[in-house]
């Protein structure tokens, strides 16, 4: 099967022309029976990924997903193209499923969906088993990881799926994935030397600003004074919340509406409509709002409270804009929030990551250095310079070359890995780094490392903002699969090594609120 094929098809049942860069290397990756991972924002062109190769490919694919509602309109549209699919799953009664059924066992299907609760059914499994399959996509693949932002453990069970199918390749997608994610999402999945695809995540048309959450109501009808009648969302974290600010917003003569997962499903869906038609320009809503809707023109996203993680700020921020034109994004950030969210966590066994993703997104308010470069550098891409198009690079921060400074950190976090054989956490490099005397580090022999003491003129403190700003960007990342250590990234060791230097941001400029991390 050649790419020609594929392209032909493209035309055929979708009407385009042409692929988007990375499309054409997967679809040739699934079409070669190699294991796949698939990276790519909301709006990317995930599914033609999977949807041509089910086409083109002898037997039938099946596709992977949790989301029942997307899953019908997904076929739907395929159906309307003209290419044979269906979905399977526990809303449909006997007959109908039983008619699918009928059709997988003739091989009049190219792509079946199913959610994974049907698919491991056992006694659907064993039918499955017999047909012939094309490969396997599993769409949300993140949902399967522990260490993703939406852990599903009716996904974990798809781990059994290599050993039911063991000469089946498999294709996961998904839109948000830090690196740990991705990995372990390769290795819940058994996959076999997989390839990994991971499209930029960077949206220079959209800009980045926070703002501190005092007079947020008075903030929000002042930007939208500059923006009549344009398209735009505001996310709340309560559902009580969309509905008193948007009752604000129409009292001062904007034509807001509100929606949550708490309204009625014909409420909601009218609410929906009426947005994407732009009869309602405004939407104040939780989360719940926006998934599966393709509307180019949202012109801005506003943040009303802090989000719990960069992944669905991310996400949320990215319905902004999907039209390539420059759109507005405003975060506002207020303490309260942060502890508001931190009780969220409670004790769940993922709280740990859980507030260590809170962290990261509570340093991306703070942060004096580019935002961009912090998002990108939090999916694993490197900007390379400052983006321009945020708060911080439109008034910059004081700045001074911070060289020495990060090598002595850099250096540090490879000379224990290297001599002692320990990834050290952010209270360990510090303390080393200070020449603490705590009995842990110098029973351990890290006082025999060269770099023990060479930061003692720096408090704690200041080493903590030091390194977030190093985090930020992209000098070092934190492994949250290995107790929140540090590893030195590819940019970093350029800089260790002098090939380029930093600049920091002065430390004057940085609002203090050191009590919200615990030195560990
Ligand atoms: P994702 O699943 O990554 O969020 P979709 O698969 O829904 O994205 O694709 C987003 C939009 O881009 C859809 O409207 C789709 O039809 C369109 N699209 C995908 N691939 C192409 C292409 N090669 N050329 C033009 N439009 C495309
Ligand atoms: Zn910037």
């Amino acid at each position: 099967m050649d790419i020609s094929t594929a392209q032909h098809a493209l035309k055929q049942y979708f009407g385009y022309d042409r692929f988007r860069p990375m499309q054409e290397d997967i679809i040739a990756n699934v079409l070669s029976k190699q294991d796949t991972v698939v990276l790519m924002p909301t709006g990317g062109g995930k599914s033609i990924c999977y949807q041509i190769p089910g086409i083109i490919s002898h037997g039938t694919a099946i596709v992977i997903s949790p989301l029942i509602a997307l899953m019908k309109d997904q076929v739907e549209s395929l159906k309307a193209n003209g290419v044979p699919a269906a979905f399977i799953n526990s809303s449909q009664n006997y007959v109908e499923q039983r008619e699918i059924e009928e059709d997988l066992i003739h091989e009049r299907l190219k792509l079946l969906y199913i959610s994974p609760e049907k698919l491991l059914a056992p006694q659907f499994l064993d039918f499955l088993c017999r047909l012939h399959i094309s490969f396997i996509a599993i769409d949300e693949a993140h949902c399967i990881s522990q260490w993703g932002h939406d852990f599903r453990p009716e996904y974990t069970q798809l781990a059994s799926l290599r050993l039911r199918f063991p000469d089946i390749s498999f294709i996961a997608l998904t839109a948000t994935a830090d690196k740990a994610t991705r990995n372990d999402i390769a290795r819940q999945l058994n996959m076999k030397d997989p390839r990994m695809y991971i499209s930029s995540f960077d949206r220079p048309n959209l800009s980045l600003r926070v703002e501190a959450g005092q007079k947020r109501i008075e903030k929000i009808i002042h930007f939208l004074r500059d923006r009549p009648n344009q398209s735009g969302i505001v996310y709340c974290l309560s559902r009580k919340n969309t509905e008193s600010l948007a009752k604000k917003l129409r009292a001062a003569g904007h034509n807001a509406m509100y929606y949550h997962a708490g309204m009625p499903a014909a409420e909601r869906s009218r609410v929906q409509e009426s947005f994407i038609k732009d009869d309602i320009p405004i939407i104040c809503a939780t989360i719940a709002f926006g998934m599966g809707i393709d509307k180019p023109n949202v012109r801005w996203v506003i943040h009303y409270n802090l989000p719990k993680n960069l992944e669905g700020y991310y996400q949320e921020i990215g319905r902004a804009g999907r039209d390539s034109l420059p759109s507005d994004t405003l975060l506002f950030y207020t303490f309260a929030d942060v502890m508001q969210l931190r009780e969220m966590v409670g004790d769940s066994g993922q709280s740990q990551l859980q507030l260590s993703k809170l962290e990261r997104m509570q340093q991306y308010a703070e942060t004096r250095t580019c935002r961009r470069r912090i998002l990108l550098s939090y999916f694993g891409e490197s900007l390379g310079k400052d983006c321009g198009n945020c708060d911080v690079c439109r008034n910059p921060p004081e700045l001074f070359d911070g060289t020495v400074i990060a090598q002595k950190a850099m250096s540090a976090i490879i000379r224990s890995s290297r001599e002692m054989n320990k990834s050290l956490s952010a209270g360990m490099l510090i303390d080393l780094l200070r020449g603490s005397r705590r009995i842990d580090l110098v029973r351990a022999g890290f006082d025999q490392i060269k770099t023990y003491g060479a930061g003692k003129d720096i408090s704690y403190d200041h080493w903590q903002l030091y390194l977030q700003q190093m985090l930020n960007l992209g000098l070092v990342e934190i492994a949250y699969d290995q107790h929140n250590t540090f590893r030195v990234t590819e940019t970093g060791k350029n800089i260790l090594l002098g090939k380029n230097p930093v600049n920091f941001a002065k430390l004057s400029q940085f609002k203090a609120t050191p009590s919200t991390k615990t030195p560990t």
